[in-house]
């Protein structure tokens, strides 16, 4: 019989990473709050569309649903 191996990275739940984006001085798009950590690497091209938490979480709740 096989040796039968858990999958350990989905024990506990998911934690993202973070990236520490604090030395890149990131302001906030909608509310110019500094963001410090993202989910995700940010584009240095692009980093004036970037939103804190919290506003990206009311920018998804609030997206338009047309096409
Ligand atoms: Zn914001």
């Amino acid at each position: 019989m096989a040796f039968q191996k858990f999958d350990e990275n989905r024990s506990g739940g998911f934690q993202r990473q973070m990236y520490d984006v604090t030395e890149m001085n990131i302001k906030c798009k909608d509310c110019g709050t500094p963001v410090t950590q993202l989910p995700f690497q940010p584009d240095p091209a692009r980093l004036d569309t970037i939103r804190c938490q919290d506003c990206m979480r009311k920018f998804r709740d609030s997206r338009p649903r047309r096409f």
